[in-house]
């Protein structure tokens, strides 16, 4: 069995344990309706949020999004975050709910930034597009272990070299780091873990 998890893949390979989230993109809020998704069967909602990168109207974007934020709080399910340019709106945001747990995948930031997420007790997810951010990667030298979670994402990649990369940075074995990334998983989403 694989050790290895990837908390958010736009491929799924069956081979390792992938993260199985629904929910309207940002990108899409324009696009989908709440009703077309089926949020009780899935282990999270995601990924949601905002990019103000992308050209999709703010307010709509933010509509969706607390929308979505909410049938998360009623569901009791973590969240997986898109934040594209969005920081200080998406953290103030997400705070006005009760969540289970919060995932910022592909975070890209400070680690001033990466520090309030984590004080607040949400959990970072670190990829591909970590390695070409000189902050992010500082940022991910300051997460604790117990607040990561490593993905591909849409990336030509595996995760087993995202891991490769972590391991580097984090200096630590890659056993370590596979039991600590199953703990973090096992935590949020087994029932009982
Ligand atoms: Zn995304």
């Amino acid at each position: 069995m694989s050790l290895y998890v990837d908390i958010h893949t736009h491929h799924p390979t069956g081979l390792h344990t992938e993260l199985q989230a629904v929910g309207i993109h940002p990108w899409d809020a324009d696009k989908r309706s709440l009703k077309e998704v089926d949020f009780a069967h899935a282990q999270a909602i995601g990924e949601i949020g905002l990019d103000y990168a992308c050209d999709v109207d703010v307010e709509l974007q933010k509509d969706i999004f607390r929308k979505q934020l909410e049938i998360a709080q009623e569901l009791q399910k973590p969240v997986v975050l898109h934040c594209v340019r969005a920081f200080e709106d998406a953290i103030r945001i997400i705070g006005h709910y009760t969540l289970p747990a919060v995932i910022f995948h592909g975070f890209i930031g400070s680690k001033e930034q990466a520090q309030r997420a984590i004080d607040k007790g949400y959990y970072l997810s670190f990829g591909d597009r970590t390695w070409r951010s000189p902050k992010t990667i500082e940022a991910l030298r300051n997460t604790p272990l117990e607040r990561i979670f490593i993905e591909t994402d849409d990336a030509a990649t595996t995760i087993d070299k995202q891991y490769l990369e972590v391991t580097r940075i984090k200096q630590v074995s890659l056993k370590y780091l596979q039991m600590q990334i199953l703990n973090n998983y096992n935590k949020l989403f087994l029932p009982n873990g």
